[in-house]
């Protein structure tokens, strides 16, 4: 399958609400085929002529931070495998985090499209912010606010470039 985003990172960066923005007013897909599978919802959208299948990975049931995050780089590797491009979402309001860097270390492995979302950027100030996403050396950040939607077109004009 192609033009398959799937959206990935922590719990509370703000997947969810992205991936509600980019579903806007469309009925989500929904999956049950499997314990994994449920972890995940499927939406679709467009931008411009391109349509798109959303994933958004979490909601995840864990009793131990060990059993958490691997349950996390588990998702990160099935959307890996099932996605043509990633986003990658961080939060601007807290900087990066252990478990940021663990799931940037195994998006780095990965060979398809990873793009940097600084979500929460909900004004200016905090654009300033942004610089220290770079570090991933996984390329372009793009600050955005879920939100307030600002900033998610930018980011979409350059994801659907790789459909
Ligand atoms: P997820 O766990 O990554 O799916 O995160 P959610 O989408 O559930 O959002 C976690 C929290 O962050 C919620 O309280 C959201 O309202 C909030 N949130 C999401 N996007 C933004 C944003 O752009 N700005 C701000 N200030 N809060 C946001
Ligand atoms: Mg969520």
């Amino acid at each position: 399958m192609s033009n398959i985003i799937a959206i990935v990172g922590r719990p509370n960066v703000g997947k969810s609400t992205l991936f509600n923005r980019l579903t806007e007013s469309r009925k989500a897909i929904v999956d049950d085929m499997s314990g994994v599978t449920r972890d995940r919802h499927y939406g679709v959208g467009e931008w411009t002529d391109k349509q798109f299948t959303v994933i958004d990975t979490g909601g995840y049931v864990a009793n131990s931070e060990d059993v958490y995050e691997a349950a996390i780089r588990e998702q990160v590797l099935i959307a890996i495998e099932e996605a043509s491009v990633l986003i990658f979402m961080v939060d601007v309001t807290t900087g990066i985090t252990d478990l940021d860097d663990d799931i940037a270390q195994v998006l780095r492995r990965s060979d398809k499209p990873v793009f940097v979302a600084a979500n929460k950027v909900d004004n200016t100030a905090l654009y300033n912010e942004i610089h220290t996403f770079y570090g991933f050396g996984l390329g372009e950040v793009y600050p955005l606010s879920s939100m307030t939607g600002s900033g998610t077109g930018e980011l979409l004009d350059e994801i659907i470039k790789k459909f």
